[in-house]
């Protein structure tokens, strides 16, 4: 398996890893800062080097072998056993980072079941399950109040007896954490949000940028998708 250095540190930007196994479609390593697809969140891009051999990884998804760096296909795969050198597409991964918090935010906003979301450095959704319909301008105004407040953006490990032990503390996240699957990744953002999450944020709101609400969509009598945008 892969260790997942992002987990403990969002914004480590590059490291080493030593490659595990490799297929048509890329390579595994012991360690790396890529984070696989998933969760709504895209898989990260960037860069291989080894051997003053320098390639491009075009996408990062989870496998049974661990974290698998996809390829451009014909080009030359790290061979087993070497060290690699990998680098994030910095600015891609950043823009995915403020988005996903972005999200959480809006989530906090919009208080109704998630039923879908996906995030992209362009722009990012949520699917909401509710019949009311969402006031753009005052979500707009809610959301960037958050922002603009700034506050801090933490990550902790729980483990399951930890949550039994604490009713309360399960009462107040806005999504249930997942049991039967060992510790759980909670996501805080202080005074606003708690819930569990696998993915990479910011470390405080401020960092996020002022936002634009886009297109509000009926997908269904009780879907509304909400889509966010930069507004930079
Ligand atoms: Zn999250």
């Amino acid at each position: 398996m892969t260790t997942a250095l992002f987990r403990e540190d969002s914004y480590l930007q590059s490291c080493t890893g030593v490659v595990t196994s490799t297929s048509e479609q890329g390579f595994c390593v012991d360690q790396t800062v890529f984070y696989p697809l998933g969760g709504g969140q895209p898989g990260d891009t960037g860069t291989a080097s080894w051997d003053q051999k320098k390639i491009v990884v075009v996408g990062t998804q989870n496998s049974a072998d661990g974290i698998v760096h996809i390829i451009e296909p014909g080009d030359a795969v790290p061979p087993v056993g070497s060290t690699v050198e990998l680098t994030l597409d910095w600015d891609r991964r950043f823009a995915h980072m403020r988005m996903h918090t972005a999200l959480h935010l809006l989530g906090s906003i919009l208080k109704y079941g998630v039923t879908g979301g996906n995030i992209s450095a362009i722009k990012s959704r949520l699917d909401f399950d509710t019949e009311d319909s969402v006031d753009k301008e005052s979500v707009s105004a809610a959301l960037n109040a958050l922002v603009a407040a700034n506050h801090s953006v933490q990550c902790r490990w729980i483990s399951e007896q930890e949550l039994d032990e604490n009713p309360s503390l399960v009462r107040t996240m806005s999504v249930q954490p997942p049991r039967g699957k060992g510790d759980i990744r909670l996501l805080e953002i202080e005074s606003v949000d708690l819930q569990p999450c696998g993915g990479t944020h910011v470390r405080s709101t401020g960092e996020i940028g002022a936002i634009r609400i886009g297109k509000v969509e009926k997908k269904g009598r009780r879907n509304r998708r909400v889509n966010i945008h930069f507004a930079d």
